[in-house]
C-alpha cells in the first residue's frame, strides 16, 4: 500500500553534512517536521582539527540547489572564483594559468566545506522544523520494527521511533548495508591505491595571499600532485595526492629527513610558503580514497540513502559535493511529484540519479589523470585549446567535458556521452597538427554541426549567482 511522507510516522536525517543538511531544509520547506541525527558536535561550535579543514570547488551542480533554497547571497560572502588551473610545472617556468572557460561565469568557487555546511545548517534550523541532535551517532537501524539505535549525547544509548529515514551519513555509511540489503541490491567499495594529505600554506606577513587566489594552483608530477586552493583568511589549503606505496609515496615519507628532500626535490615553490612543513606533514592525518557504487538505495518507504553514502567519488573533479547536493534536490523533486507515494518517489530518484552517478564516478577517476600528467601533455594541450576554440565559434554545440560537467546541469550520463563523441572529433582534428592554428576549421564546423544541440541550463543556473 502506498503512504505519503510522515504518515508511517517521524521523519529522520541521519548525517548533517551538505547532503544531509540541504534535504533536512528541503524536507521543512514542504511543511515537514524532521529530526536530524549527527555523528559530529555541531561543526559551528568547535574548532576543526588540523588536516581537515577542507575547501572545496563549488560549481554549477551545486550552487543550483543553493539558489534554490535562497542561501546563494550567504554562500556568495565565503567564496573565492578560480578562473582556470595555475600549472606549476617546474621551478624554473613561471606558473601558467589554463583558463577553465571562454565565459565569465565559467569559474568554480572556492569554499570551507565547514562554513558551507553551516550556512546550511542555519537555514535548516531558521525554518522551526528541523531539531538537530548532534554528538549522536546512529549505530544500526531495524527497518520492519522502525526504530534507530543512537548514541549520546554522552554516554546514554537511546532507540527512537522513526517512520522514514533519509540516510546520509557518508562514504561510510552505517545505514547503507542495511538499507541495501533490505531490497537485494549491492553496495561496492573500491579503493584507490592513492591517498591524500592536507597542508596548509600560511598568509602573508601583510596578511595578503602568497599565491594568486583566483587558480586552482596544480603541481602536477605524472605519478602524483599537489593543488592548493584559497581560503578567504589569506591561506591556502593544500592537498598532496600520492601513492600510498612505493616511490614517491607515502609510505616512502616516513622521516623529517625524506619529507624534506622530497618536497624540495618536487615542490621547492610550495615548500618555500610552508615554513613548518615537515611538523604540518606529520601532524596532520592521511586521508583513503575510493569510489563507493551501489544499487538498491531505498527499502521501500522506510529508508533511502543520500549524498555519499549513495554514490561516493573520488574528489579529482570536485563533484562529490555538488553532485550530492544535486541529488538532494532531485530527491525532493520526485517527493513532491509523488506526493502519495513515497515508495515510488524513492525508486524514481534513483532511476534518474545511479546511472549519472556513476558517470561522474568514472568521469572523476579519469580527470585524476588530467591533473597530475596531461596538463602538461602537448597533445592534451592543443585539444584543449581547439575545445575552447570550437565552444566560442559553435556554442551551442560543443562544450569540452569539463565545461560540462562544472558549468551545466545537463545529466552527467549525458555529458560523458557527449564527451566521449567530442574525443573523436578534437582527435580526428588534431592528428599530425602542432597546434590549433594548424586545424582545418571548415572540416570542424561540419564535424560539430553533426553534433545534437546543447541542452538548456536549469533556469536557476544563474550566470551572476556568484560574484566573479
Ligand atoms: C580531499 C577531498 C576533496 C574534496 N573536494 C571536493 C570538491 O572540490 N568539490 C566537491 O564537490 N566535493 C569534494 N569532495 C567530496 C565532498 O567532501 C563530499 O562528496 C561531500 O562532503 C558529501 O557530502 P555528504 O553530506 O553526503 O557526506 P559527508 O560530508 O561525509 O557528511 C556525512 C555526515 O554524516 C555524519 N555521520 C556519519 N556517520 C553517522 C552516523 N552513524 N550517525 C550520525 N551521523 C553520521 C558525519 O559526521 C557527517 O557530518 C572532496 C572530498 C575529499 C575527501
Amino acid at each position: 500500500m502506498s503512504s505519503a511522507l510522515g504518515d508511517r510516522g517521524p521523519i529522520v536525517v541521519v548525517g548533517a553534512g551538505p547532503a544531509g543538511a540541504l534535504m533536512a531544509l528541503y524536507l521543512a520547506r514542504q511543511g515537514h517536521e524532521v529530526t536530524v541525527y549527527e555523528a559530529r558536535p555541531d561543526i559551528r561550535r568547535v574548532e576543526i582539527s588540523a588536516g581537515r579543514s577542507i575547501n572545496l570547488a563549488l560549481a554549477t551542480r551545486g550552487i543550483v540547489p543553493l539558489v534554490d533554497v535562497g542561501v546563494i547571497e550567504r554562500v556568495d560572502a565565503i567564496t573565492i572564483p578560480m578562473r582556470g588551473r595555475m600549472i606549476h610545472a617546474d621551478d624554473s617556468t613561471e606558473p601558467v594559468l589554463q583558463p577553465y572557460g571562454t565565459r565569465a561565469h565559467e569559474v568554480i568557487h572556492s569554499v570551507s566545506r565547514r562554513d558551507l555546511n553551516a550556512i546550511l545548517l542555519d537555514a535548516a534550523e531558521a525554518t522551526g522544523r528541523v531539531g538537530i541532535e548532534f554528538a549522536s551517532p546512529v549505530r544500526s537501524i531495524d527497518l520492519g520494527v522502525g526504530t534507530l539505535a543512537v548514541d549520546g549525547p554522552g554516554n546514554s544509548a537511546r532507540t527512537v521511533p522513526f517512520g522514514t529515514v533519509f540516510a546520509a551519513d557518508g562514504a561510510g555509511s552505517e545505514l547503507r548495508k542495511a538499507i541495501v540489503a533490505a531490497n537485494g541490491g549491492a553496495a561496492e567499495t573500491d579503493w584507490l591505491d592513492h591517498g591524500y594529505k592536507e597542508l596548509q600554506i600560511p598568509p602573508a606577513s601583510d596578511g595578503g595571499f602568497r599565491l594568486d587566489p583566483n587558480a586552482l594552483h596544480i603541481w602536477p608530477r605524472r605519478e602524483f600532485m599537489l593543488i592548493a586552493l584559497a581560503n578567504p583568511g589569506g591561506d591556502f589549503t593544500a592537498t598532496l595526492f600520492a601513492p600510498n606505496t612505493g616511490e614517491g609515496s607515502f609510505a616512502s615519507l616516513s622521516d623529517s629527513e625524506a619529507v624534506s628532500r622530497f618536497f624540495e626535490q618536487q615542490f621547492a615553490d610550495f615548500a618555500a610558503l610552508v615554513p613548518d612543513l615537515v611538523e604540518q606533514f606529520f601532524d596532520n592525518p592521511a586521508g583513503r580514497l575510493a569510489t563507493m557504487r551501489c544499487r538498491g538505495w531505498s527499502a521501500g518507504d522506510r529508508a533511502v540513502l543520500l549524498g555519499d553514502a549513495a554514490h561516493a567519488i573520488v574528489p579529482f573533479h570536485g563533484q562529490g559535493m555538488n553532485l550530492a547536493m544535486e541529488s538532494a534536490r532531485a530527491l525532493d523533486r520526485h517527493l513532491r511529484s509523488r506526493p502519495d507515494d513515497v515508495a515510488a518517489a524513492f525508486a524514481a530518484f534513483e532511476a534518474e540519479r545511479k546511472p549519472n552517478a556513476d558517470a561522474i564516478a568514472d568521469m572523476a577517476l579519469d580527470n585524476y589523470v588530467e591533473m597530475r600528467a596531461s596538463v602538461v601533455d602537448p597533445g592534451y594541450l592543443i585539444r584543449r585549446e581547439l575545445a575552447l576554440e570550437l565552444q566560442r565559434r559553435h556554442a551551442d554545440r560543443l562544450s569540452p567535458r569539463y565545461n560540462m560537467v562544472m558549468f551545466s546541469t545537463m545529466p552527467y550520463a549525458e555529458a560523458a556521452a557527449r564527451a566521449a563523441r567530442q574525443s573523436e572529433i578534437l582527435g580526428e582534428l588534431t592528428s599530425g597538427r602542432a597546434s590549433p592554428a594548424e586545424v582545418d576549421m571548415d572540416r570542424a564546423a561540419e564535424l560539430v554541426a553533426g553534433l545534437d544541440p546543447l541542452p538548456e541550463l536549469d533556469p536557476l543556473a544563474r550566470p551572476d549567482a556568484l560574484s566573479v
